[in-house]
């Protein structure tokens, strides 16, 4: 690849950060060596416990015997830990900064207000009939309410569920039914972009799609548009109306370290989705600890995580681990586009938001508009720029950090996943050089390492499957109802470890770059190639906004390189430019890495959280397109009809 830049670590973030070089070092290893005594040390420093644990680590990846605890038997309660432990120090600091998708509503959420209103709604959840245990399906806008019904859950035990807002009826309905739960939230309408979506019509739609639909016995709808709405009054409820006349003082449930926290189903790039379940101990110690040091977060510090909380990334990354810190944490309802691409830049600058973090797809679509996208927002309060979700291109990368950051704020390229809870490699800001591309090292407790196909470990600089050697304190405890599928997904590939799905590369500094997921990987004549590359090298050049690979049966070379193409607004598609991107390709990689095929794509397959889904594009490529799946998760199905329809032929 073109780009082998290395940004070392100021020496005004080495001497400020949480840590530096030697400290990540000497932390590191003491994570590894004995992780007992530095997780046990940890999770007393982070988090408040009810009853003190004795026991700190107990995981086995053993074949048919794998079991992870962490801290199991203590005792704590979530909700305490973001909320009640503030209140004597921090009641009146500002817990949640919420940004509407209208520019001019925002609200300012002290701690001691989220505080009442979560401990009002938990009344109101208990008067549902909702107690420790049960779960609770939550299908919600971008508003404070789904926080607060967050930690509600949380405070009284109950297993909290998000289903993303964007999702359909269907996708919503299977994943009630395959949660076992009888009580939804949600709101009248959302807004996003200036339009308003139909919360509610789909939540009744998913029920009475469902099997057995009387399963759930109570929707709770927070009154946010005021649009129309139809009414069951037997099962629905206006949110305001329970929460009316009720206490704002609920004891919070004391819960085991290993008692569920919450299940969340998994964004479906790669087919069914699965129901990860997160525990409560090791996942909120990890939540807190990865937000603190990746982050660099420090008292007073403004911080926005772009996700949505129907990710992972806003369960971990908006929520819990800001909250659990003390912090103030900025709730985004809208999209980056509207009301017009400055959108990221205006609320920085609303805020003075001082650690930012997004997706790469993000930086893509900002990109594609120019540098001067931002405006002229004021963005001189940021200090450090996050990434997370895809391998992050290093032209994005250099856009973000030239561009946004200045060339002033470290860029955290965080790898992670829905089954891990938390980051998992990442640069931190005081300690690592950042090379653009790179997720670089692991964080504290976590030992990647690389296996080829037999699962036989590679040594030093190389390719292969990522794998995780040993437990983590946020893990996945299991997939809910499926313990053997759990198992099955993640610990039988390769004996006794942990699989990612993924494939990395790591070079001699032992950095790890993620080339994408295996599935996605292409034997071109007997060379395997990650996708992210090829992808990667084609986005450098100017013409080219986003580009995917995919393999796709080669009579010659087993499997040839086809490639999606998205061109940046103005650039006209002509033979001549097909011809210069397979030329750039073949000198930027290598003429193993040629492009075989080349479709002119006007948009490209999406999950909601905005990753391409090589899955259907792969058998678009193989002239498969009857079979594409489930592509119930889909930002935008029409896609798929334009690329079947123009399909390249060899
Ligand atoms: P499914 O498992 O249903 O296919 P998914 O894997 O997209 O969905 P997530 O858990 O949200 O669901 O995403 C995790 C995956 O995203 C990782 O396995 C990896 O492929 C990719 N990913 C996340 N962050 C990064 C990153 N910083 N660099 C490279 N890849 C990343
Ligand atoms: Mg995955």
């Amino acid at each position: 690849m073109s780009d082998h830049k290395v940004y070392p670590v100021s020496a005004e973030w080495a001497a400020s950060a949480w840590a530096d070089e030697a400290k990540y070092n000497e932390m590191y290893a003491e994570s590894v060596n004995n992780p007992d005594k530095f997780w046990g040390e940890q999770a007393r420093a982070t988090i408040d416990w009810i009853k003190p644990f004795h026991q700190v680590k107990n995981t086995s990846f053993e074949p048919g015997n794998v079991s992870i605890k962490w801290f199991e038997d203590g005792t704590l309660n979530v909700a305490a830990n973001c909320l009640d432990r503030h209140l004597a120090t921090r009641g009146d600091q500002t817990a949640i900064i919420w940004e509407g998708d209208d520019p001019s509503s925002d609200e300012h959420i002290s701690y001691r207000d989220l505080y009442e209103r979560v401990g009002k709604f938990a009344n109101a959840l208990k008067a549902q009939g909702v107690k420790k245990g049960d779960v609770a399906t939550l299908y919600m806008p971008m508003i404070p309410e789904a926080a607060v019904a967050m930690l509600a859950c949380a405070r009284i035990g109950a297993v909290h569920s998000i289903v993303f807002g964007g999702f359909s009826p269907d996708a919503l309905g299977v994943r009630v039914e395959e949660s076992g739960s009888s009580i939804i939230i949600t709101s009248d309408e959302g807004r996003r972009g200036g339009r308003r979506v139909p919360l509610k019509k789909n939540v009744d739609a998913a029920i009475a799609g469902m099997d057995n639909p009387a399963s759930v016995k109570s929707v709770v709808v927070v009154k946010c548009t005021g649009g129309d709405v139809a009414w069951d009054t037997d099962r629905d409820h206006w949110y305001h109306e329970l929460v009316a006349g009720q206490s704002v003082d609920c004891p919070a449930e004391e819960m085991g370290a290993e008692d569920p926290l919450f299940i969340l189903y998994t964004s479906g790039s790669t087919g069914k989705p699965k129901g990860l379940e997160h525990t409560t101990g090791g996942y909120i110690v990890y939540a807190a600890m990865t937000h603190k040091y990746v982050f660099d977060y420090k008292d007073g510090d403004v911080y926005w995580c772009t996700a949505d909380v129907g990710w992972v990334t806003g369960h971990s990354y908006i929520v819990y681990g800001p909250l659990a810190n003390g912090g103030t944490t900025v709730m985004f309802e809208g999209v980056p586009t509207y009301p017009d691409a400055s959108r990221f830049g205006r609320v920085i600058e609303k805020h003075k938001v001082n650690q930012f973090y997004t997706a790469p797809t993000a930086i893509r679509a900002l990109m594609q508009k120019g540098d001067d996208v931002l405006g002229d927002s004021d963005l001189s309060s940021l200090k450090l720029l996050g990434s997370v979700g895809e391998p992050i291109n290093p032209e994005a990368w250099n856009w973000y950090n030239d561009i946004m950051g200045k060339g002033e704020c470290p860029v955290v390229d965080t790898w992670w996943q829905t089954e891990t809870g938390g980051i998992m490699i990442v640069p931190l800001p005081g300690a690592t050089a950042a090379k653009p591309g790179s997720a670089s090292r692991p964080f504290f407790g976590v030992q990647p390492a690389l296996v080829d196909n037999e699962g036989n470990l590679i040594e030093g600089s190389g390719d292969g499957n990522l794998v995780i050697l040993d437990g983590w304190p946020a893990i996945a405890r299991s997939c809910w109802g499926d313990p053997a599928r759990y198992e099955e997904t993640y610990f039988s590939t390769f004996k006794g470890m942990y699989f990612t799905g993924d494939g990395a590369r790591r070079d001699d500094d032992g950095y790890y770059w993620i080339t994408g997921r295996v599935d996605d990987v292409i034997n071109v004549s007997g060379h395997r190639m990650g996708t992210a590359e090829v992808e990667s090298s084609l986005v450098a050049h100017a013409a080219v906004a986003e580009a995917a690979v995919v393999g796709y049966p080669h009579a010659i070379k087993g499997q040839g390189i086809y490639v999606y193409v998205t061109l940046q607004a103005g650039v006209e598609a002509t033979d001549e430019l097909r011809k210069a991107l397979v030329g750039h390709v073949r000198t930027d990689i290598g003429p193993i890495a040629s492009p075989d095929l080349i479709q002119w794509a006007p948009g490209l397959p999406k999950t909601r959280s905005g990753k391409i889904m090589r899955r259907i594009l792969r058998k678009i490529a193989a002239n498969e397109h009857d079979q594409l799946g489930d592509t119930s998760t889909l930002a935008d199905p029409a896609v798929v009809d334009d690329l079947v329809a123009n399909r390249m032929n060899r």
